[in-house]
C-alpha cells in the first residue's frame, strides 16, 4: 500500500463501507492491488446504536474518502467507480454510506455500485489468500454464515437463526463488563480456562447462539470467568466447525476461508485447521486488516461486478437491510 502515480488504463474503484460500526475507506486496481484501506473504529461503550453509529459515519466520511485519496496519492478524478455496501445492515448506517457514495459518483461523474456485504467479505478472502473455490465460513458481528459456491451464486449452507457469533461473544462479554468489542477479551480470559458444559444447538445444518447466551450468563454467576470464557468459546466454535465439515463434504470443496472479524480467533483457527486437516481440506486465513468489515473488500467486488458487465442507474441503489448473500447473481464467476 501506499502512494504511487496512476498507471495508464488502470482501473481504480474506491470502496465505502458502512453496515455497523465500522467506517471503511480503500481504493483497489483491477489487478486486485490494495491501494489504500482506512477503516474507522467507532468507539463504543456498549452495543451499537444504528442513530448513533450513523451519525459517527456522517461526521468521519468526508474525512476518511479525503485520507484515503492522500494517502494513494490520488485524486478524485483518476478513479474509474465508486462501490458502496447497500446491505446487509443497520438502515441508518447504510443510507449514510450510500448517500456519500451517490454524492461522490454525482460530483465526479463517475459510475456508482450498491454491492452486497456478505459477498464482498468472501471475494476479498479470496483475492488475498488464493482461495479458489473455497466454503467459507463467514463469521461477525452481525453475520453468522457458510457458503460455497454452487451453480452462479453463493449458496447458503448453514447459518445462524438467531444472533450471530460475534454478537454472542460481545453480548456476554458486555454484561460482565469485559469491554467491546468482547471478542479479544474473551479469547484472552478463555486461555487460562477449562470445561464445563454449555447448550450446544445445531438445527439440521443452522446454528443458535442466544440460548448459548443465555446459559453462559448464567454460569458466569457462579463459576470463574476464565472457565466460562473457555466453555463458550468451545462450545460456539463446536456447533461452527461441525456445520462447517457437513457443507464441506456436501458442496464437495477442497479449500476453507474464514471471513468476518470473529476470524481472528486463534482458537477458531486451530478447530477449523483441525477439522480441514481430517478431511484432507486446506484452511485459508486472510489478514486481519480484510478480515472484519473494511472498504478494500466493497471496492474489489465494485471491480469485479462492474468488470463483468453490472450496472446501476441511481434510482438502482436504493440500500437492502436484509439482502441475503444468495440473493446475488455471481457474474464474474
Ligand atoms: P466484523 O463485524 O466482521 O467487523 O467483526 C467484529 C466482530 O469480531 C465482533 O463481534 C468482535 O467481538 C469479533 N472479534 C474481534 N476479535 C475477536 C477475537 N479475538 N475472538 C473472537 N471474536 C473477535
Ligand atoms: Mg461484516
Amino acid at each position: 500500500m501506499g502512494s504511487r502515480a496512476k498507471q495508464d488504463a488502470e482501473f481504480l474503484c474506491m470502496g465505502i463501507e458502512g453496515t455497523a460500526e465500522k467506517l471503511g475507506v480503500g481504493i483497489v486496481s483491477d489487478s486486485g492491488e490494495i491501494l489504500v484501506n482506512r477503516v474507522k473504529h467507532m468507539k463504543l461503550a456498549e452495543g451499537i446504536h444504528p442513530s448513533e453509529a450513523a451519525q459517527h459515519h456522517a461526521a468521519h466520511l468526508p474525512s476518511l474518502v479525503r485520507q484515503a485519496l492522500e494517502e494513494a496519492g490520488l485524486e478524485m478524478r483518476e478513479l474509474s467507480l465508486i462501490a458502496f455496501s447497500r446491505g446487509p445492515g443497520l438502515g441508518p448506517c447504510l443510507r449514510v454510506a450510500a448517500v456519500a457514495a451517490r454524492t461522490l459518483a454525482l460530483k465526479h461523474r463517475l459510475p456508482l455500485l450498491g454491492v452486497n456485504h456478505c459477498v464482498a467479505h468472501i471475494e476479498i478472502g479470496r483475492l488475498t489468500t488464493g482461495a479458489e473455490d473455497p466454503l467459507t465460513v463467514y463469521v461477525s458481528g452481525g453475520n453468522t454464515q457458510v457458503t460455497a459456491f454452487a451453480k452462479g451464486r453463493y449458496r447458503v449452507f448453514g447459518e445462524t437463526i438467531d444472533i450471530a457469533l460475534g454478537n454472542c461473544i460481545d453480548q456476554f462479554a458486555r454484561e460482565l463488563g469485559l469491554g467491546m468489542p468482547g471478542g479479544p477479551a474473551v479469547e484472552k480470559l478463555a486461555k487460562k480456562g477449562s470445561y464445563l458444559p454449555l447448550p450446544y444447538v445445531v438445527k439440521g445444518m443452522d446454528l443458535s447462539y442466544s440460548g448459548l447466551l443465555t446459559a453462559a450468563l448464567r454460569l458466569a454467576e457462579k463459576e470463574s470467568l476464565a472457565d466460562v470464557c473457555f466453555s463458550l468459546q468451545e462450545t460456539a466454535f463446536a456447533m461452527l466447525v461441525e456445520v462447517a465439515e457437513r457443507a464441506l463434504v456436501q458442496a464437495e470443496k477442497r479449500e476453507v476461508l474464514l471471513a468476518g472479524g470473529v476470524g481472528v480467533n486463534v482458537r477458531l483457527q486451530e478447530m477449523l485447521g483441525e477439522m480441514c486437516s481430517e478431511q484432507g481440506a486446506e484452511l485459508l486465513v486472510p489478514p486481519a486488516e480484510v478480515l472484519g468489515d473494511n472498504g478494500a473488500m466493497i471496492a474489489w467486488l465494485g471491480v469485479l461486478s462492474y468488470l463483468a458487465g453490472a450496472r446501476q442507474r441511481l434510482e438502482e441503489t436504493q440500500v437492502r437491510q436484509r439482502w441475503r448473500t444468495d440473493e446475488v447473481d455471481v457474474l464474474w464467476r
